[in-house]
């Protein structure tokens, strides 16, 4: 019997486990995925247990996505690109670091927008999701990419590492309410992508939008990474705008979907991984 884990602190609310589980079931693989609470102090320990036998590898969560990359023995090219590890595969007892949110987002945001190339995006945050959902947009030939980030430092100086990636043209606005600079971008994108953790079920800001319904417009793809619940407060206000809204389930099966295939070598049975996620979310 091998084991992979999910790596995180908290891991109540985490859907990875019942995915990832009916995946293994479904192709009689003999695998269990188990979920470690584990927090920072307790990360280099974690990671190290992973290089025995049993383990094929782990899914790595907040907040450890970027504390892990120190602790591989080698990091694929877009996990060391973004900064952030979600998947660790053992190979021969070597711990391999790679990010799969950023193929995830692509995957899942094909279907509203089959190309970003020219278009103009607003991503809102500046923390591990949103980078690799810039490093996507970017890798893709995005127009223009703005971001809007509480902290404003942490904005701008993933405005710049994306741009010294690419050289797609970067901006920062701030998030404030009051300033009009943050509706005025919104109103001039394709695509707003919701980046922080605004509308999550189970946190404080629970049931809020991080950017009001009079701001949005009817042309534009509104892609909510949050995923529980499936309408967020944001996707509620995009559709009353007119707007096309897109929830982040799919992008965590498939960011899920592609760990799998790492860990196992086999295609992922994406159906199964959809009816165990929206299962386990009660939708
Ligand atoms: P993170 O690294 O902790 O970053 C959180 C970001 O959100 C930061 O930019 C932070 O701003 C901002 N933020 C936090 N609370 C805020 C608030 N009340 N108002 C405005 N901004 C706020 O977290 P993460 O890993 O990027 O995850 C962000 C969200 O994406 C989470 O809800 C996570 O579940 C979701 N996610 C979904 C998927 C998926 O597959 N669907 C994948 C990854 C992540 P500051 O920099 O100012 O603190």
């Amino acid at each position: 019997m091998k084991q992979v884990v999910i790596l995180g602190y908290p891991l109540m609310h985490s859907v990875s486990p019942a995915f990832q589980q009916a995946a293994f079931d479904h192709l009689g693989l003999g695998v269990t995925y188990n979920a470690w609470e584990t927090e920072p102090a307790d990360l280099e320990a974690a990671l190290e247990r992973l290089r025995q036998d049993l383990f094929l590898g782990a899914n790595v969560t907040i907040p450890h996505k970027e504390a892990t990359l120190a602790h591989m023995d080698d990091v694929d090219k877009a996990a060391r690109d973004i900064g952030a590890v979600n998947t660790v595969v053992r190979r021969d007892g070597r711990l391999i670091g790679y990010n799969t949110d950023y193929e995830g987002f692509l995957r899942a945001l094909r279907v509203p927008m089959p190309s970003v190339m020219g278009k103009r995006a607003i991503l809102l945050g500046a923390g591990g999701a949103a980078r690799a959902v810039g490093y996507a947009l970017v890798r893709e030939s995005i127009g223009t990419l703005v971001i809007a980030n509480r902290n404003r430092q942490r904005a701008e100086a993933l405005a710049k590492q994306l741009w010294r990636f690419h050289s797609v043209r970067t901006m920062t606005v701030p998030m404030g309410m009051d300033d009009p600079r943050l509706p005025e971008a919104i109103n001039r994108c394709h695509l707003l992508v919701n980046a922080t953790p605004v509308g999550m079920a189970h946190t404080t800001a629970e049931g809020q939008t991080p950017v009001p319904q009079g701001w949005l417009a009817s042309r534009t793809i509104v892609f909510d990474l949050v995923y529980n619940p499936e309408r967020t407060a944001l996707l509620q206000a995009a559709m009353a705008a007119g707007a096309k809204a897109w929830g982040g389930l799919d992008m965590l099966v498939h960011q899920g979907a592609l760990s799998f295939e790492l860990w196992t070598g086999q295609p992922a049975p994406l159906a199964v991984m959809f009816k165990a996620a929206r299962e386990a979310l009660g939708q």
